[in-house]
């Protein structure tokens, strides 16, 4: 009989920390999880899942315009928000008792109450004590906003998913995934949309060519960008919020929503009073299996802050349960990561940009097409696609593919596998194209870049 009441108790009950409960219960574990809000974390409540949904409810308005080429008279459409959050939640509470069914059936006791470190062994939470042989922490992350004067008045993402009532006036802050996708949302659901990002290219760290095309096309839809450009102050006058701006200039909005990163969600649950280090942004430091510096508290996800993606966290709780319970000794591979923004339109990528490969020091090759997508020439819109291969000259080995356009996530996904399969760009000319697809643009792609081709 083992001394402790689990073998394993999990802290956060997100993409992450689920899976690797379900996991490791499946595999002959005690388990129980601690979660203080709703099933699902972060993805399923108040991200990926509400934001996709947010974003399709976006895209209507693009089609609607398209549709007229094509023959069809739209009436007058009227969008109504409180329909869209109202459908969006009785989505959500169906999701959170699909998790909660899964954990049952999986035999892991779901604890709700906000759980927290006592000792290396032991946690609390609804007043109550429990001891473990280990200890997981995957509880997320949380933004962040700037400590500027009216800070309190901005809303993040969070607050975006429950708005009472759509606004007239927005600006979104930031240049990464969720401004990008917000101002996306907001737009084409209606309100003026402003971005404000302090930097000259968006998306930063993703290829430079995607984060310039999506620029372009953002404004196209309509999306202000003001680039180089930071809020130093927000006041709020009658209904109103002035936006002071770094350059002096000043904006009146009626809302105004930060998206300026995510912290890991890790202070004041003991977990320094346990011996567990953090690093200056919070992230917990563990080893290449997820150990902290205390040898019995793991932690995964958001948490860690490596890749802050769902099915980042969840294969990060797969490999430490299969290691805990399974007798496994795997590690996490983190090369070759597809992933996606749902801005409008969408972008996707894996593996190496152009500047990373170039970085390498190896000579690459880079093909890349832009081009008016079929469906945009009877809608009369002027949408230009972006499809981009970076590939290693002496082995031909694909290192990186990278798209701006309808569909992106879905269409990179598939060569994600290519590329996990170590293809070749003549394997790729050996493949032959879906037609009249965009896709098949991937596989006709004849001439490197000119000027790109020496590294
Ligand atoms: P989380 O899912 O955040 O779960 C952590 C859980 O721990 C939460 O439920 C929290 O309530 C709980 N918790 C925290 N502290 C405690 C405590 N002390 N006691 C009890 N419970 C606690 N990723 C994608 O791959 N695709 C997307 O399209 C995408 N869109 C996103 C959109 C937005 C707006 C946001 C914010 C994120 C998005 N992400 C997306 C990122 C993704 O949501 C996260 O990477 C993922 O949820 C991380 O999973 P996790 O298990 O580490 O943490
Ligand atoms: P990101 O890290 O993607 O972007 C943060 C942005 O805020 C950057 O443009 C950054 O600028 C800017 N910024 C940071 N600090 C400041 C500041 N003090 N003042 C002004 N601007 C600032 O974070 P997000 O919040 O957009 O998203 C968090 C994470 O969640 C993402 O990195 C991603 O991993 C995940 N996510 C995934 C999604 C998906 O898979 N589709 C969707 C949404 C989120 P700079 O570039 O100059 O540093």
């Amino acid at each position: 009989m083992s001394q402790y009441e689990y073998d394993l108790i999990t802290i956060g009950g997100g993409s992450g920390g689920v899976r690797a409960s379900r996991v490791s219960a499946s595999l002959g574990a005690r388990v129980a999880l601690i979660e203080e809000g709703r099933l699902g974390g972060t993805c399923v409540n108040v991200g990926c899942i509400p934001k996709k949904l947010f974003s399709h409810a976006a895209h209507f308005a693009a089609d609607f315009e398209d549709a007229r080429g094509y023959g069809w008279q739209p009436g007058a459409n009227r969008f109504d928000w409180p329909t869209l959050i109202a459908n969006k939640d009785t989505e959500i509470a169906r999701l959170n008792g699909v998790y909660a069914g899964l954990l049952a059936d999986a035999g892991v006791a779901v604890i709700a109450a906000r759980g927290t470190v006592v000792d290396p062994h032991t946690v609390e939470a609804g007043g109550r004590r429990m001891t473990a042989r280990h200890i997981l922490i995957a509880t997320g992350g949380w933004p962040v906003v700037p400590r500027i004067p009216g800070a309190e008045f901005a809303i993040t993402s969070n607050e975006a998913f429950a708005l009472q009532r759509l606004p007239g006036r927005v600006a979104v802050v930031g240049g990464g995934y969720i401004a990008v996708e917000f101002a996306s949302i907001f737009n084409g659901l209606g309100p003026q949309t402003t971005l404000y990002y302090r930097g000259q290219q968006l998306l930063r760290g993703f290829d430079r060519d995607l984060g310039t095309h999506l620029a372009q096309e953002m404004t196209r839809h309509g999306v202000t960008l003001k680039l180089g450009e930071n809020i130093e102050r927000i006041g709020k006058a009658g209904g109103e919020l002035q936006l002071h701006l770094a350059s002096g200039a000043t904006q009146a909005v009626d809302l105004v929503m930060y998206a300026t990163g995510r912290a890991p969600n890790t202070a004041g649950i003991g977990l320094e009073q346990a011996g567990v280090l953090l690093a200056d942004n919070g992230a917990v430091k563990v080893d290449d299996q997820f150990r902290s510096s205390a040898p019995s508290i793991y932690a995964i996800g958001d948490a860690i802050a490596r890749i802050q993606l769902t099915p980042v966290a969840i294969a990060e709780g797969m490999v430490l349960a299969q290691n805990l319970f399974g007798g496994a000794n795997r590690r996490m591979d983190y090369t070759q990561v597809p992933t996606a923004v749902f801005s409008h339109p969408n972008v996707a990528t894996v593996g190496q940009s152009e500047e990373q490969a170039r970085d390498r020091g190896l000579p690459i090759d880079v093909y890349v097409s832009r081009f008016r997508p079929l469906k945009a020439t009877l809608s009369g819109s002027p949408e230009r696609v972006l499809m981009k291969l970076v590939v290693e000259r002496a082995t031909g080995l694909v290192l990186g593919a990278h798209m701006v356009g309808p569909e992106a996530g879905e269409i990179i996904q598939g060569l994600a596998v290519a590329l996990k399969c170590g293809a070749t760009k003549a394997q790729f000319d050996a493949t032959l194209g879906i037609h009249p697809t965009g896709a098949e643009e991937f596989v006709t792609l004849r001439q490197p870049v000119a000027a790109a081709g020496a590294a």
